[in-house]
């Protein structure tokens, strides 16, 4: 069955105009439940990560700070979020949800994390709404106990995965592409496996063009036995970050070809959220949902559609 990391810890309670939509946390279940797409016996409640985990991936000192909530007012700036115990505890319960998801991934195909996609965090510092890097751990929790031996990481948020590419540039046992805007944060992009960039206004047809042209191969030729997708929805038009030009369907589309060729390929894919910040939050919700809809459509229900 589609399994889904679910934890009332996910929102964060941030000021009202706060640009991250934090709603999206609860109101992607809601609609999913209230739809039928699911039932709760699709969710889990993730456990949470140690510290010991905590340092497969980032640096004993950046640890030290976050728990000691000492870290300098600047780095804490850069994270977006007020620095608080509860946030780094939401940071550990996200990332080991993505780690349950591979779990789950390889035993179903597919399992979606509600949250995650923390890309922007680096080993030693945090920024862009992420303190903790939960693809990064993850990926490297699931090499250290010898449950994958070649991870690709497709990153279609429309923000470079600076983090992943920094903390992977060194571990040839995963694979990092990145395909984002060029003219967008971060604006010191780091060097990822595989780097795409788009171009202000990009829209659904060059969009799938290009995917299309890569993910096949990069597939064939890097040949994972696991696979994350970050399923980000600030690639949409009404996106107030993004600047790209996709539509809903295009979104839709672009996740369809994902999920279908991690199943035609029989990698499990665990899929995380990544951004969305369209002015109406009904545009980043049903994006999202979108998303599960597929998975569960495309692994689970092939047969009734
Ligand atoms: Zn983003």
């Amino acid at each position: 069955m589609l399994k889904i990391a679910y934890s009332d810890i996910f929102r964060y309670s941030v000021p009202e105009k706060h640009r991250f939509p934090m709603q999206k946390y609860t109101m992607i279940p809601e609609r999913l439940l209230a739809e039928g797409t699911i039932t709760s016996d699709n969710f889990f409640a993730p456990k949470r990560l140690s510290e010991e985990e905590i340092l497969t991936t980032h640096t004993a000192d950046y640890w030290q700070q976050l728990k000691t909530q000492t870290l300098p007012r600047k780095e804490a700036r850069a994270i977006g979020f007020e620095m608080t115990p509860e946030l780094v505890e939401r940071g550990r319960y996200i990332a080991h949800a993505t780690y349950e998801c591979a779990l789950y991934a390889q035993q179903y195909g597919v399992a979606m994390n509600v949250a995650g996609g923390t890309h922007h965090a680096f080993a030693d510092h945090g920024e862009g709404f992420c303190v903790f890097n939960d693809v990064c751990i993850a990926s490297n929790l699931l090499l250290n106990r010898g449950q994958a031996q070649r991870i690709l990481i497709v990153d279609l948020d429309v923000h470079q995965g600076n983090g992943n590419a920094s903390i992977m540039a060194d571990e040839p046992r995963v694979f990092v592409f990145s395909m984002h805007g060029a003219k967008n944060y971060p604006f010191r992009k780091q060097v990822s496996d595989l780097d795409i960039e788009l171009d202000n206004d990009t829209a659904d047809a060059e969009y799938l063009q290009i995917l299309e042209d890569t993910l096949p191969r990069l597939i064939h030729e890097f040949a994972p036995d696991m696979m994350f997708y970050q399923s980000a929805v600030d690639v949409l038009a009404t996106d107030k970050l993004g600047k790209l030009s996709l539509t809903l369907e295009g979104c839709k589309a672009r996740d369809a070809f994902v999920l279908q060729q991690a199943k035609a390929a029989n990698i499990p894919v665990a899929i995380v959220m990544g951004g969305g910040y369209s002015e109406d939050i009904e545009d980043v919700v049903e994006a999202h949902c979108n998303t599960f809809r597929l998975a569960q459509q495309l692994f689970f229900a092939e047969l009734i559609d």
